[in-house]
């Protein structure tokens, strides 16, 4: 595995200095390189389009930008960083003194070092990011400043890919592309988006998965305007962000709180010893904020490590490729990878001889205990399992309530199944396939 986070690593590496903004070259650059990875779809919405309160914006895209100073030499170049200009600079060719100039420029006086990371989307404004270091530099004369950006009509570029499952739930992997070479902040959750894909891809699930590679904010939005019919087909979901720093995971709950996810997320990050990375929803981070938003109420939290706006390094190129690991990217795979796997396995189950307990010994399930499909489960987890399969609760439920651990339950539950003594429960639904040929019908919540 640890050779998956160096491949992870190497993708994040090559993607790292590419221009990136909620639209523009950079992120179609990006989604194609994706798309030598993993069948994502690319789709193009055009600038203008309304969705829902917002309107899709012109396109930018980013040539050239530097100030020189009053000796002709460049004291600021976006060709050595692309945080040196704001997302979305208008174009801007003029000379003009320090002191005008600064009302322009940002800097980090408590990390001198590093440039910070700005945008200005909706402002029509521009402005250059630098060290303190060099800010505190700059002598005082004419500078002269040149931004060689375009902002036109054009459109806004994400990138999509379903995995068909047995049923038309799905299960929705979200991951923002849009800021510029900030390896913690964007490209972990690509990466791990991307390996996590090729798993599933090899080994399909109950459930559909959707995997979303889109701009920040504007891009769930757009997305969730423009797929009102899929909206309620999502009963799962996981925003995957920050996922790369050496810090302990973090798991963000959705608004409804408990949920599926919440509670398996619960699970996992107490199996891990890690209950205090818990955390409430806040209608504040990322995409879970238009996932979760009341119109919506979505059941999708967010998997980070540190979480965003905690670590200095957070929108500064501090965030760069030494700022992620190997090891805590495979970490955060394993964890959205076994969050994906309980909830495929999560079932209820109609217990068809509720009537005492019915004889095992019957269908040779009484001396079997210690031996099984998963490995070992136990007589103990059958019993559990038989107790509660009420048609409503849940196998995790049953794990919690029996204190016996979630896969020698399930395990317990498959044995029971195959000797016809428990009914699966909640999955008749149609495939995605049926689902997709019939335009007006929406499914049922189970
Ligand atoms: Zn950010």
């Amino acid at each position: 595995m640890i050779d998956e986070g160096v491949q992870m690593h190497a993708l994040a590496g090559e993607l790292f200095p590419i221009c990136r903004s909620i639209t523009g070259e950079g992120v179609r650059t990006t989604l194609r390189r994706v798309a030598r990875e993993i069948p994502i779809e690319i789709h193009e919405v055009p600038s203008g389009t309304h969705v829902h309160d917002w309107i899709v914006p012109d396109e930018w895209n980013v040539r050239d930008a530097w100030i020189k100073g009053p000796d002709g030499r460049k004291v600021v170049d976006f060709t050595e960083c692309n945080l040196h200009v704001v997302g979305y600079s208008k174009p801007i060719s003029v000379s003009m003194h320090l002191s005008e100039l600064r009302h322009h420029l940002y800097s980090l006086p408590d990390n001198p070092e590093w440039v910070p990371y700005r945008t200005g989307y909706y402002n029509n404004s521009w402005g250059f990011c630098l060290t303190q270091r060099k800010l505190d530099l700059l002598e005082d004369g004419v500078y002269e400043v040149f931004i060689d950006t375009e902002l036109s009509a054009g459109s806004l570029t994400y990138g999509e890919l379903v995995i068909p499952g047995q049923t038309s739930d799905e299960f929705l992997v979200s991951c923002h592309v849009c800021h510029p070479s900030l390896a913690n902040d964007n490209l972990s959750g690509i990466v791990v988006a991307v390996s996590l894909a090729r798993h599933l891809l090899a080994n399909s699930k109950r459930f559909s998965v959707r995997f979303l590679f889109i701009p920040g904010t504007i891009g769930s939005i757009t997305w969730l305007a423009l797929h009102s019919n899929v909206v309620q087909r999502i009963k799962h979901g996981l925003v995957l962000t920050c996922v790369g720093d050496v810090g302990d995971p973090t798991y963000k709950r959705s608004r409804r709180s408990d949920a599926t996810i919440d509670r398996v997320m619960n699970y996992i990050f107490q199996q891990n010893g890690l209950n205090e990375r818990i955390v409430d929803f806040v209608p504040y981070g990322y995409d879970e904020r238009q996932y979760c938003s009341l119109g919506f109420n979505l059941p999708v939290g967010v998997l980070s490590r540190s979480p965003h706006g905690t670590f200095p390094e957070y929108h500064t190129n501090a965030d760069n490729m030494e700022f992620i690991t190997p090891a805590a990217l495979v970490d955060s795979l394993n964890m959205a990878t076994c969050a994906i796997e309980m909830v495929n396995d999560n079932c209820t189950y109609k217990n068809l001889k509720p009537m005492g307990e019915p004889m095992l010994g019957k269908v040779g399930l009484y001396d079997k205990h210690g031996a099984g499909r998963s490995g070992k489960f136990l007589e103990l987890a059958m019993l559990w399992v038989l107790n509660l399969s009420d048609g409503k609760t849940d196998l995790l439920t049953v794990a919690e309530r029996s204190k016996i651990g979630f896969p020698e339950i399930v395990g317990a539950a498959l044995a029971l199944e195959e000797a016809g003594i428990i009914l699966k429960d909640g999955d008749s639904q149609p495939s995605l396939e049926l689902e997709l040929q019939s335009t007006s019908h929406t499914p049922e919540t189970p």
